[in-house]
């Protein structure tokens, strides 16, 4: 009996995004909280860096890791994971 559905070799190729559109649109006006980083503290690890989703975390010049607001939807995730603790999650 033949299936109704199309097999993997019949389907159109999908789910391939070429152009996630991260720096055309802004996604930050999404952020109920945002991450504020206490650069003292922070050992320069780029955990944070390595776990955002978006990615909205850059890596700077000096070695260290600085948040891209405009794009950051505030998921909390870098804060959750940094090992010493050194992102806050405030409101903005
Ligand atoms: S809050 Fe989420 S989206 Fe924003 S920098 Fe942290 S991990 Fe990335
Ligand atoms: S996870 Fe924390 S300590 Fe590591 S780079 Fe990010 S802010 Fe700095």
């Amino acid at each position: 009996m033949m299936s109704k559905f199309p097999t993997y070799k019949e389907v159109p190729i999908a789910g391939n995004i070429y152009d996630p559109g991260k720096l055309v649109y802004k996604t930050g006006d999404w952020r109920t909280f945002k991450p504020v980083i206490d650069h003292e503290k922070c050992i320069k690890c780029y955990i944070c860096w390595l776990y955002c989703p978006e990615p909205s975390i850059d890596r700077t010049k000096d070695g260290g890791v600085e948040i891209n607001y405009e794009q950051c939807k505030g998921c909390g995730i870098c804060a959750a994971e940094c090992p010493v603790k050194c992102i806050e999650m405030v409101k903005g």
